[in-house]
């Protein structure tokens, strides 16, 4: 919905239009945009000021023929109105915009041409309220600065947040992802559900088995570019019990397992989303980390849904693999900003890259 504030003060007595902005305000609070200023200067450096402690995400799409390459922030939040601004030099335009109800996006849309290197893109946290990333491709171009709001203000604490500081940056590409040696790792992929067993089945008729199996053929890509093997415990639609995929994964030496499901509550609770990832207490700390790196890869691709933490499970895959193994639970298929975002195929590529950043990072540290 947008709100056309001279439309309702032409046409209705002043406490009407009182009331109705009031009841805008009190809505704010849960949804409000967290990007408070932003900047890209004349040197190239995007810098941004946000609410304290969210997870801004930044993305990379190549540019065509026929337009330039495109970086994008996504941010927890919708802002109150759309708009875009004019750039300068390899900057062309810059955007603000709400890809749905709970996310603020910052475009920056460059001319075609312009050469940006994915890999070398990173979206840098400064401090709990300060973002910054280069772009080499901007400097020297003879643009000018651009921006809007207060990027030297201070940040009002909110006393409800934890003062916790991202740490997770998800690769904007396959380049981007963690590297390991080839050829000594071996991972097992287990997309949940299959065939006649849907899983979770959620709005829209989004099923989580569809769901599962797009992000893990994916995930198996990535991992295999870089030097990774993997078994699948499914590659289709078929239905594979429990005990086949534990027994496969325990008899081929796999450094590790991860499981992945989406989650689903009641269609009658759209208002349930959440990230989660569960591990076997009994499994010993390798699981948990395994755990730990899954859930902050996902977190950081998932501004506004709720960290639901990492958590111990007794699901029959990661109770009996004897490799250190994990199960994610990438979000609610009945969950209104959660199922949206599943049945997007550019956040299905976007949580694959989430999860298999995690696997690498989990292998550096050793499996
Ligand atoms: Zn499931």
């Amino acid at each position: 919905m947008r709100w056309v504030v001279g439309f309702w003060a032409s046409r209705l007595p002043w406490t009407s239009v009182l009331a109705a902005l009031t009841v805008v305000v009190a809505a704010l609070p849960a949804w409000a945009s967290s990007l408070s200023a932003w900047r890209i200067t004349s040197a190239g450096q995007l810098e941004l000021r946000t609410s304290l402690d969210v997870r801004p995400q930044a993305f990379f799409e190549a540019g065509t023929a026929l337009r330039g390459p495109r970086v994008w922030v996504d941010l927890p939040g919708a802002p109150s109105r759309t708009r875009s601004l004019p750039g300068s030099g390899a900057l062309r335009e810059v955007r603000i915009g709400r890809p749905d109800g709970f996310t603020t996006r910052l475009v920056l849309e460059f001319a075609p041409g312009t050469q940006l290197d994915p890999a070398g893109l990173k979206l840098v946290g400064t401090a709990r309220d300060r973002w910054r990333m280069d772009l080499p491709g901007l400097a020297n171009q003879g643009g000018t600065g651009i921006g809007e709001g207060d990027l030297d203000a201070v940040t009002r604490d909110l006393p409800d947040r934890q003062a916790s500081f991202p740490t997770a940056t998800t690769p904007l590409s396959a380049d981007g992802l963690p590297v390991v040696p080839r050829g000594r790792f071996k991972v097992v992929i287990d997309p949940g559900h299959g065939g006649p067993d849907p899983g979770a089945v959620g709005i829209g008729g989004l099923r989580e088995t569809d769901v599962v199996l797009d992000v893990c053929l994916q995930m198996a890509r990535l991992l295999q570019a870089r030097g990774v093997q993997v078994l699948m415990t499914r590659t289709s639609e078929v239905d594979v019990d429990l005990p086949p995929r534990v027994s496969l994964a325990n008899s081929s030496g796999a450094d590790l397992f991860v499981s992945v499901h989406a989650n689903a509550l009641s269609m009658a609770r759209p208002d349930v989303n959440g990230i989660e990832t569960f591990y076997f207490e009994g499994a010993g700390f390798k699981s948990r980390r395994l755990a730990a790196a899954l859930q902050e890869q996902m977190l950081a691709i998932s501004p506004g849904s709720p960290d639901r933490g990492v958590r111990t499970g007794r699901f029959f895959v990661i109770r009996r693999t004897v490799m250190p193994s994990a199960l994610v639970e990438m979000g609610f298929v009945t969950g209104e900003l959660d199922s949206r975002r599943l049945a997007d195929a550019n956040f299905r590529r976007r949580m694959a890259l989430a999860l298999s950043a995690g696997i690498l990072n989990a292998l550096q540290e050793g499996p």
